[in-house]
């Protein structure tokens, strides 16, 4: 007799919009190369439906999501239990959902460091650092940035009192500091620039002064696209030495929240640069 092969476990991503999300391909290969038994669909759900969202996904089995723009901070405020990362981040990508209780995680900050400093091989200790941006994929990486002992960290935002908040939040002692836009001229070039912000995706120039930027300087977009990103063309005109973007670090998340999930971490490099190319 002929047995009926297990159902698969259900993951999925929520968000709004997730139309175009690269996160179904990359666990559909995580899953092939680790033998696990999973499905993973998107949920595009607005700020209003989240929570009715999460647990109807809960109710019928789905056993975890990753979340994404607009609901990180509002997956943090509804988990149950939460890991030190999200945190110490005030926000939440990943839940693990276990008979109806969520636990989330933050896999944002490891994902990165991971790409600037295994896939890059960017060292971060005593280097001069500023992220630009202070929304939630902003959250997710400066505390794990200052972990690795930077010499100095500034935090640059449109709306200064986000940048505050987040200086304010994260309880942490040393050169950190927050700045608006407007100071950014008086500022000298730093040796990593991150863009943590959505600047230049509407079609105009992301607002900042090329001075930031020398030929020893290291340009991280989060920002990710099949073509040079507003970020990327700006960092490359204004006399970077290297200037990427963040395919790595969207497949590092994944594969963090994938060992959450799964208890296995996928092999990451092949995938990466398959999707950077
Ligand atoms: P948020 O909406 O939380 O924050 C957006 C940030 O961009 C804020 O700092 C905002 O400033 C700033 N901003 C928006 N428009 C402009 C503009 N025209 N000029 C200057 N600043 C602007 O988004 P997230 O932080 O979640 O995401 C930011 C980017 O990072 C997104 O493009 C996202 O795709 C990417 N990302 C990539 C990941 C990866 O794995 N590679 C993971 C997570 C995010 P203000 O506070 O003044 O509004």
């Amino acid at each position: 007799m002929t047995q009926t092969p297990p159902s698969p476990d259900r993951y999925g991503l929520v968000g709004h919009p997730v139309e175009h999300s690269r996160s179904p391909l990359i666990h559909t290969l995580f899953a092939r190369q680790t033998g696990q038994n999973l499905s993973y669909e998107l949920l595009d759900v607005e700020a209003a439906g989240f929570e009715t969202a999460v647990r109807g996904f809960g109710a019928a089995g789905g056993k975890g999501l990753n979340v994404t723009v607009p609901h990180k901070e509002t997956a943090f405020a509804l988990c149950d239990e939460c890991s030190e990362a999200a945190t110490a981040a005030g926000a939440v990508n990943t839940i693990s959902i276990d008979e109806g209780r969520l636990r989330g995680d933050n896999t944002d900050g490891v994902g990165f460091i991971r790409d600037v400093t295994l896939n890059q091989r960017q060292a971060l200790a005593g280097r001069s650092i500023i992220v630009l941006g202070a929304g939630g994929a902003a959250r997710g990486v400066v505390g794990p940035l200052l972990d690795q002992g930077p010499a100095e960290l500034v935090i640059a935002n449109r709306t200064k009192e986000r940048a505050d908040r987040l200086v304010a939040d994260l309880k942490r002692t040393g050169d950190l500091r927050a700045v608006t836009f407007a100071e950014l001229a008086a500022l000298p070039a730093f040796d990593v620039l991150v863009n943590a912000t959505s600047a230049g995706l509407q079609g105009e120039a992301p607002p900042f002064p090329a001075s930031l930027v020398d030929d020893g300087s290291f340009c991280y977009d989060l920002v990710y696209s099949q073509h040079d990103t507003p970020f990327v063309t700006w960092a490359k005109s204004s006399g970077a030495e290297r200037a990427v973007q963040g395919w790595g670090m969207l497949v590092e998340q994944a594969a963090e929240s994938f060992a959450i999930w799964r208890g296995v971490r996928p092999d990451t490099r092949a995938l990466i640069a398959q999707l950077a190319r």
